[in-house]
């Protein structure tokens, strides 16, 4: 399998892609039981792409009693965690494998640029089913510490039927860090992909079945979140919920669950996250670098993006000057050409809410000191340039609400204490950063920061050994990590007396 080169290449390989756009359930493509589909667009020039089925309540009814059936046979929830581990190893080898396929589905589907979808993307997603594969025949369960003639057995067991609910900015790695520990723990899935990213997932699923997933365990279900989307989450033998998305549907999640079988709901939702930059940070080219990276990578479609930059008063406007100089390297460009860092946007509706933020936050008086318009509209694509606003308040619009696109507040500050407060004066809790050569202040920052990840001097650390996920509105629950199979797994505690 040779890669691409060029741009070129890679788009002949797009000409002679199969795109699959049927849902996949009992492991077998087939249309929705409505037979209605919906139009998939490309972002990069709004060719269609293909026709997917829309799935709503028929479908869901079946893919959920079509992954009960699987589940209670035990086909795959009783089978070894050593034999489940082979099966998903090789699951991740396949992915690896297809790997030129995928990153095109991924670029053309949601406009991100190929070199990261093929460099990022894939092995990641390759990384976190072998990471947690791995772990799987490694885990041991507990003996409580009991009396001589007692036994207290603490076990962990597969919850059942897991509905995951995923975005449409990163959807293939996105959705293999809800399967990998919901597969590997025994249960069986149904992946409901964004209506604005299907393809990856659809492609996703053949490969598993390839690797050995038994039919009914794995399940794919393209279609709307108000159809498909609402008929898992209202389900009543849905036992588990995952989501990863948007703050306002997180909070629809918890209401559906409550309304119908209180299934578990697990949440990643949305931030706002403060990348905080002291005057004494060690390197502030680097920090400039990556605090353009930050916000520019994959065009600010990213829930842990720096889109609130503070910077210690006394460097702002030298290092606001430095990171506007790294962002020249983030222009948009085709996201077929690998030299390209920035692509398209994922939609029309996407581009309108960035360039209505970048509206509001000038009329709210912030200062545009960068970018601020869209791009390449001949192409008929949606490109949006890198944008920063300098003279941020943390009040505004821009700096309050996640914008989900490249636009960079810039807030200072003058001491240590006003940092933290700015920084967590916000309903998110995602992700913070912090820039400074003292170790204590570096320490002290980090341990008052209300996020579920804190970087030092870098941005967007960690790796499948880190726990993922947020405090406050951000979520609950996390991913990646040991600590992502409490959420698939019930606990049983088995107290016995011995004669
Ligand atoms: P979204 O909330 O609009 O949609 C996410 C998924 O939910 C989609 O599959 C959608 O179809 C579905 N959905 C929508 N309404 C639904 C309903 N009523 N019932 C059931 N399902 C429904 O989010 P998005 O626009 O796809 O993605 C962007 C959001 O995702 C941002 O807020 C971003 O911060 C968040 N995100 C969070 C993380 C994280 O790990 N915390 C990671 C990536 C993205």
């Amino acid at each position: 399998m040779s890669t691409p080169e060029t741009r070129e290449q890679w788009q002949e390989m797009a000409l002679t892609l199969t795109i699959q756009g049927q849902a996949f359930i009992q492991g077998r493509y087939q249309p929705a039981v409505s037979g209605k589909t919906f139009d998939c667009f490309s972002p990069i020039d709004g060719r269609l792409l293909a026709q997917v089925a829309s799935c709503d309540q028929d479908d869901a009814d079946l893919a959920v009693s079509v992954a009960r059936q699987a589940f209670e046979s035990g086909v795959w929830s009783r089978m070894a965690p050593a034999k489940r581990k082979q099966v998903l190893l090789k699951f991740a080898e396949l992915v690896l494998e297809h790997r030129n396929e995928l990153a095109l589905l991924e670029t053309l589907d949601m406009g991100k640029p190929i070199n990261h979808a093929l460099r990022g993307d894939i092995p990641a997603t390759a990384r976190a089913i072998s990471w947690t594969a791995e772990a799987i025949d490694k885990v041991y369960d507990e003996l409580a510490p009991t009396a001589h003639n007692q036994i207290g057995m603490i076990t962990r067991e597969p919850i059942g039927v897991v509905a995951a609910i995923v975005p449409w900015n990163f959807p293939l790695i996105m959705a293999a860090w809800k399967l990998a520990p919901a597969l590997a723990t025994g249960n069986s899935v149904i992946l409901k992909p964004s209506e604005k990213s299907p393809l990856s997932a659809l492609r996703l699923a053949a490969l598993a079945t390839e690797a050995g997933i038994p039919e009914g365990v794995f399940n794919v279900l393209p279609g709307y979140g108000h159809t498909v989307g609402k008929a898992l989450a209202l389900h009543m033998d849905v036992d588990c919920l995952v989501f990863t998305g948007s703050t306002g549907v997180a909070k629809q999640l918890m209401v559906y669950a409550g309304q119908s079988n209180m299934k578990r709901v697990w949440l990643e939702a949305g931030g706002k996250s403060p990348n905080i930059v002291f005057a004494d940070a060690p390197d502030l080219d680097k920090a400039a670098a990556e605090a353009a990276s930050a916000i520019a990578y994959n065009q600010g479609e990213v829930c842990t993006a720096g889109s609130r930059l503070l910077v210690e008063a006394s460097i702002k406007d030298e290092f606001v000057s430095r990171v506007i100089a790294a962002l020249k390297r983030w222009q948009p460009g085709h996201p077929l050409d690998p030299q390209t860092r920035c692509g398209a946007i994922v939609d029309h509706d996407q581009l309108q809410r960035i360039l209505s933020y970048i509206d509001s936050g000038q009329q709210e008086g912030a200062t545009l000191a960068q970018g601020g318009k869209q791009v390449l509209p001949e192409t008929g694509g949606f490109y949006v340039e890198p944008t920063v606003f300098d003279n941020v308040h943390n009040e505004m619009k821009i700096a309050a609400e996640e914008i989900f696109g490249p636009v960079l507040s810039v807030i200072s500050f003058n001491t240590p204490e006003e940092a933290v407060r700015i920084a967590n004066d916000t309903i998110f809790g995602l992700a913070a950063a912090v820039w400074t050569s003292d170790i204590n202040k570096a320490h002290k920052t980090a341990k008052a920061l209300r996020a579920g990840s804190v970087w030092i001097n870098h941005y967007d650390g960690g790796d499948m050994t880190a726990p993922f996920g947020g405090f406050k509105q951000s979520g609950n629950g996390r991913d990646k990590s040991l600590h992502a199979f409490d959420k698939y797994t019930e606990l049983k505690a088995t107290w016995i007396e011995l004669a």
